[in-house]
């Protein structure tokens, strides 16, 4: 970048940036200089966004900045992190002052939302690339891990799952004109990070994970963490109305599969479940019981009509606990 280039787009990024109380010293120096509250344990987490695979090169820049800073987000709720900082490595191919300011726009508007601040970052000249790094607090013994869950614990997932996946597979399958229900779109493009879930859930839930790669898969990661199995009831899994009215009737792949949903998946001792409901309610967060945990590993299906799987349907790949 050359020098003019470069104090343009820290002109961007200041912008993206609030003002917390624990940055001693944010963006324009070598390092940022923080500071951690005593006591508690700092949960770090990072993901790459690259064009081309994680997204299409002529996505909108305002959505971007927001699933780019969302999924980091996901990653600190499934922990029961409160998020602080961010860091973010942006590469790009050019600078465009449109791209760079929605994409600051779509970061900003939900970094403000759970005040996160953006403390620095690097910029380099390549093929589009977006990494950003965040930073959060979180008490070290009450973390929410993925190795905590027992057999009998009951199994919940926040909000609705397979609308991203649905949304993917039907743009997919969209040869030309049409577009998708924008409730299924919108849930792929701008994914929300159940952050107040997880705080909730510090204390409570025996264990948890973000589904960002479909809900069987990311059970599968919990259950090999906790050393259990599951039995899935496909029957209570929550589905949105668009989710119903679009997809294809006896396809479990888009909610089972699908990806890119950014709830959150977690284990609890049968006896917290109804203070647990009773919180949530309060708290306005939807949680559904889908299944529970066993000692027999592998994760088995109970499909509507009481028949029983071990194997992924329509064709996908086989799966094992
Ligand atoms: P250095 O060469 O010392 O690494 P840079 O010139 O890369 O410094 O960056 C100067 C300042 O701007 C640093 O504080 C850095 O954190 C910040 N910065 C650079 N790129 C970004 C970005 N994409 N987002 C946020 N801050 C950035
Ligand atoms: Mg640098």
């Amino acid at each position: 970048m050359s020098v003019s280039e470069f104090d343009l787009i820290r002109d961007f990024f200041v912008r993206a940036t609030g003002a917390r109380a624990d940055v001693l010293l944010g963006i324009g120096d070598d390092c940022a200089l923080l500071r951690a509250p005593p006591g508690l344990a700092l949960a770090v987490s990072v993901d790459t966004l690259v064009a081309g695979r994680h997204f299409l090169v002529d996505a909108d820049p305002l959505d971007l900045g927001h699933k780019a800073l969302a999924v980091n987000l996901s990653d600190l709720a499934a922990m029961g992190a409160q998020p602080a900082w961010a860091t973010l490595a942006l590469t790009l191919p050019q600078v465009d002052k449109n791209w760079l300011r929605a994409f600051v726009d779509g970061f900003a508007a939900l970094a403000v939302i759970h005040d996160v601040q953006l403390v620095g970052g690097d910029t380099t000249r390549g093929p589009l690339s977006i990494t950003i790094q965040v930073h959060g607090f979180v008490d070290p013994l009450l973390a929410l891990r993925r190795s905590g869950a027992r057999a009998g614990d009951r199994l919940l997932v926040s909000g609705t799952v397979g609308d991203a996946g649905l949304a993917l597979q039907l743009m997919q399958q969209q040869l030309r004109g049409g577009s998708v229900d924008g409730r299924l779109s919108r849930r792929l493009d701008r994914p929300t990070p159940r952050v107040a879930l997880g705080r909730l859930l510090v204390g409570q839930a025996s264990a948890a994970i973000d589904v960002s790669d479909g809900l069987i898969a990311d059970l599968g990661h919990l259950c090999a963490a906790s050393g259990v199995g599951a039995r899935v009831e496909l029957a209570r899994l929550p589905l949105s109305p668009a989710f119903r009215e679009h997809c294809p009737p006896r396809q479990w792949r888009p909610a089972l599969a699908g990806g890119d949903d950014y709830e959150l998946l977690f284990s609890l001792a049968a006896d917290r479940i109804e203070a647990l409901r009773d919180r949530c309610r309060g708290a306005g967060e939807s949680v559904q019981e889908i299944g529970r945990l066993v000692d027999v590993p592998g994760i088995t299906l109970i499909y509507p009509d009481g028949r029983e799987s071990t194997e992924i349907p329509d064709g996908f790949d086989h799966f094992r606990g």
